[in-house]
């Protein structure tokens, strides 16, 4: 999550409120004034921050700050008493999420972000968060940890998502070990979510190597939960992180998965992030994603030959092939999508996603800019 550090005064417990800069003057509790021109914070408001740095108050929250740029009317932030302010909700971005829990039951090779093993409870922060989302926000992602680990307070989130934004659409990302519970797909099913997707892990057709790379034994039980997913008509994705460990049989995995799982209704092969866990084990994993494209080009083309919709996440268009580019999505969340200096001037800089912040020293030595597209295979 995008964060900045400020200085914040009379802050003791985390606050999180709506940015405002003053246009609404009526629910001014739930809001946070941002603004250059007060010299004392404002009356009413959760708190105020700005950039004035002459504003002394011995009781109000505010927290003062280099500038103000980075906020927008609607961005939701929290601010705590060591002065970050951090943005939990961005009124511009397309990626916006909830973390329903830092726990989780896997522990895969890769993780971009390691679980914790105790919290307190996220579910009543979540729900207020939810509640100051803009209505007009397309879609929330539930994700973790493991968002199955906080039981049925899952359903709570899920239903109160539908009271407050009923026009959101909602993906979940799960491992799908939860759901080897029949009951528990079934309450899924029962919130009765118009627009709902439920994002599953998969790293190999082989039981001992995805249980290796997740670090449980569990690849039975992510399966059954697949089959009682789509038992209840769920919609699903299936996703593959690739890296060294997984790129060699992406076109078997691919065949097993058209044979076993033709119910899914995507498939999306995914570029590493290098942070966390996959950063620790970066030795093991990394591998130059140039390097898998014959294998990750015959998944992709047996796949979608076959009727199914595979997608490519996170991957540089001028590294795919050209007849697969067409299957890749923007999909790194904005506040940590960077270009490189090699990007400047590239024809396809619209369309790439780019790379995550944390690949900037990690990446294919195969970047280069486009400087012409054919007619017929452009993006
Ligand atoms: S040069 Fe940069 S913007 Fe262009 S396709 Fe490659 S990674 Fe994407």
């Amino acid at each position: 999550m995008k964060q900045i550090q400020g200085t914040s005064y009379n802050i003791n417990d985390d606050i999180i409120g709506r940015i405002t800069f003053g246009k609404n003057i009526f629910s001014r509790s739930n809001e946070i004034l941002v603004s250059n021109n007060v010299d004392k914070p404002a009356f009413g408001y959760s708190a105020t921050i700005t950039s004035n740095k002459s504003v002394v108050d011995n009781s109000k929250p505010y927290c003062i700050v280099d500038n103000t740029d980075s906020f927008h009317e609607g961005d939701v932030v929290v601010v705590n008493n060591q002065g970050e302010v951090i943005f939990v909700y961005e009124i511009s971005s397309n990626h916006n999420a909830i973390m329903a829990t830092e726990r989780c039951n896997h522990r895969c090779i890769m993780c971009p972000q390691p679980p914790i093993v105790q919290e307190k409870d996220k579910t009543p922060f979540n729900l207020k968060l939810i509640s100051l989302f803009d209505k007009g926000t397309e879609e929330i992602g539930i994700t973790g940890g493991e968002p199955t680990l906080i039981g049925d307070n899952l359903f709570v989130l899920i239903k109160h998502i539908q009271k407050e934004l009923p026009k959101t659409a909602i993906s979940i990302l799960s491992n799908g070990v939860r759901f080897a519970d029949k009951e528990f797909a079934m309450k899924l099913a029962k919130c009765h979510h118009h627009d709902l997707q439920i994002d599953i892990p998969l790293f190999s057709d082989i039981a001992d190597e995805h249980n290796r790379i997740v670090g449980a034994k569990t690849f039975y039980k992510t399966i059954q939960g697949l089959y009682n997913l789509a038992l209840f008509r769920q919609r699903i994705g299936l996703r593959i992180v690739v890296h060294k460990q997984t790129y060699k049989r992406l076109p078997q995995f691919a065949d097993f998965i058209y044979h076993n799982f033709p119910f899914v209704s995507q498939v999306a092969f995914m570029q590493m992030e290098t942070t966390g866990l996959a950063k620790e084990n970066f030795d093991e994993l990394w591998i130059d994603p140039y390097d898998y494209n014959n294998e990750l080009r015959e998944a992709v083309l047996l796949l979608a030959d076959r009727g199914m919709k595979p997608y490519i996440y996170n991957a540089q268009l001028c590294v795919l092939p050209e007849d697969i580019r067409s299957y890749a999505q923007q999909s790194i969340s904005d506040w940590k999508d960077i270009y490189l200096s090699e990007c400047d001037g590239c024809l396809l800089k619209g369309q790439c996603a780019g790379f995550f912040a944390s690949n900037k020293e990690h990446h294919s030595k195969h970047i280069k800019k486009v400087e012409h597209i054919s007619n017929d295979i452009s993006c």
